[in-house]
């Protein structure tokens, strides 16, 4: 069988070359005599993946060098006890605003560990926009605000960032990060689960500005601790060794592609073909504000439950895969990464016209 259009939210697509490349490495990686998978991650051929996989990372999101970059386990999801744990110490309280599912969960988990204030959400709306600097209810002397800036589940965006008065922002960038170029300097800390954009599931990136690295609170466990993992250049035990060297690969890949300006480019054009046709046709719709529609994951429906399961069974039977919708909102979903190609979006929109036809 041939490779196919794979629509899946995460873990998702990753490029051609990046695959091949580390099929053509996977037994002797550079003359070592083995895979990376198999080396010490205190081996001085492993040292030089990690170390050139950070700089190209820096490189390429242009980060300041008074942030640090972490390589840590446990997905996005571990980050949301890992903030407040480690965030939420100067005054004990932050800001969450609630623009899905994620966010949701984020929100939930921090107020184990302080006062948090619900600074804004869009759930009375089915989180089909993102709520503006208007709606929001901000904290002074808050620790952080935290947000999701791409909402994977509802494929909503923010197109801007809260004005926060000094606060520093944490921002979940799972599902958009590398897609677009970011001012590192406007976050206090950005995090991604690597699924998506970045490599393999089991590495989750934080990049974090090194004065809000400090003691965390009480009783953190050692593994939890920014400060200990800053440290130790995340070597503190065995970091994903795999996953950071497959990362590496796919940043050379996106500095091939004209880095992560080029990556906006390649993105934007694949997200208009599909958002011009929903605009157009009779039979599918979006219900995201046009200002807020993600160049990531783009959602859509046909009203009618029965017809959105027949396009998804149809879709599966050309060679398209995992466009159901989340379990949670049901209708349709194309995740349209770094990595998917502008032929698949076509070959979507192409089926998408024909379907229409058949059963308008
Ligand atoms: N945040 C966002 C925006 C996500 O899309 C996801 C899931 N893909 C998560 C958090 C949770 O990530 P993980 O499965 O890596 O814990």
């Amino acid at each position: 069988m041939s490779r196919i259009f794979n629509f899946s939210a995460g873990p998702s697509m990753l490029p051609e070359s990046v695959l091949e490349k580390a099929a053509s490495e996977m037994l002797n990686y550079k003359d070592s005599g083995m895979s990376v998978m198999e080396m010490s991650h205190r081996s001085k051929v492993y040292d030089k993946i990690i170390k050139e996989t950070e700089q190209k990372l820096r490189d390429v999101m242009s980060i300041p060098d008074n942030y640090k970059v972490l390589f840590l386990q446990g997905g996005a999801t571990l980050q949301f006890s890992m903030i407040p744990m480690n965030l939420m110490v100067k005054n004990g309280k932050a800001d969450y605003i609630v623009s899905g599912s994620f966010s949701g969960n984020a929100y939930k988990e921090a107020q184990k560990y302080g006062e948090v204030n619900l600074a804004g959400t869009s759930k009375e709306d089915n989180f089909s926009h993102i709520p503006t600097q208007e709606e929001l209810t901000l904290t002074e002397d808050a620790d952080y605000l935290h947000i999701c800036e791409n909402n994977t589940i509802f494929g909503t965006t923010y197109n801007y960032l809260p004005e926060t008065g000094g606060v520093p922002i944490v921002s979940d960038m799972s599902s958009c990060i590398l897609s677009k170029p970011v001012d590192v300097s406007k976050y206090g800390m950005i995090y991604a689960g690597a699924q998506k954009n970045m490599g393999p599931a089991g590495l989750t990136v934080v990049i974090i500005r090194e004065d809000l690295i400090g003691e965390p609170q009480d009783k953190t466990p050692v593994m939890l601790r920014y400060d200990i993992m800053a440290k130790n250049d995340s070597m503190y035990n065995t970091p994903p060794t795999y996953a950071i060297y497959i990362l590496g690969l796919v940043l050379d890949w996106v500095e091939s592609m004209g880095g992560v300006e080029g990556m906006l480019e390649h993105n934007e054009k694949k997200a208009a073909i599909l958002y011009d046709y929903l605009d157009s046709s009779k039979l599918f719709k979006t219900n995201v504000v046009k200002e807020n529609r993600s160049i990531m994951n783009v959602t859509f429906y046909t009203g009618n439950e029965e017809l959105d399961a027949k396009f998804v069974k149809e879709t599966a039977a050309k060679g398209f895969s995992n466009l159901k919708g989340h379990r949670s909102v049901g209708g349709m979903r194309a995740s349209i990464y770094n990595a998917m190609p502008i032929e698949g979006v076509q070959a979507l929109v192409d089926f998408m016209r024909e379907f229409e036809k058949e059963n308008a």
